[in-house]
């Protein structure tokens, strides 16, 4: 049976953490959908479009990634791509309280799908999307905490 993982999040940027869950679970997935989630909550500080292509450009050649955007459930997003993993990465204790509720949540809609963590490398377990804007918007550099691919 072919191993489909959904890995969602906002991806605003893809950072060195992202790529890392995503580098670490190929060996464990036959394919992995990155798929950008459109919540309204949150600021959109990059667009769509820009982060697909990004995540696109740094796998190219890759041919068990795939790249889309969704709204909606996550569970749903599996279940129309036949994904019976959701991939997640935990930081910290902060992370795996949220990633907790969501995944028991999950698994009480849709028996069928199972939420697969990896524990992030200690020297980049600081690193967040939300830090790199702060960077971002007071003029730093970021060049360290993403990948070379994405300039900004
Ligand atoms: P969301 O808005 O859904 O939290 P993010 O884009 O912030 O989406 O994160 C997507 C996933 O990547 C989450 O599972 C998050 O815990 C994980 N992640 C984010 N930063 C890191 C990091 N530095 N190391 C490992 N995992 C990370």
């Amino acid at each position: 049976m072919t191993k489909i993982a959904v890995f969602p999040g906002s991806f605003s940027p893809f950072t060195n953490g992202h790529k890392s869950i995503v580098d670490r679970a190929l060996s464990i997935f036959d394919k992995i959908i990155i798929a950008i989630g459109i919540n309204s909550e949150k600021n959109q500080y990059f667009s769509i479009e820009e982060r697909i292509e990004w995540i696109k450009d740094i796998y190219k050649g890759n041919p068990k990634i795939e790249v889309k955007f969704y709204e909606g459930l996550t569970i749903d997003l599996c279940e129309k791509e036949n994904a019976s993993y959701i991939l997640r990465g935990l930081r910290d204790s902060h992370d795996f309280k949220f990633e907790k509720n969501i995944a028991q949540t999950n698994k009480s809609l849709n028996r069928n799908i199972e939420t697969i963590f990896l524990i992030t490398p200690p020297e980049i377990s600081h690193i967040s999307s939300t830090i790199i804007r702060d960077i971002i918007k007071n003029g730093g550099d970021v060049s360290k905490f993403i990948p070379k691919e994405i300039n900004l």
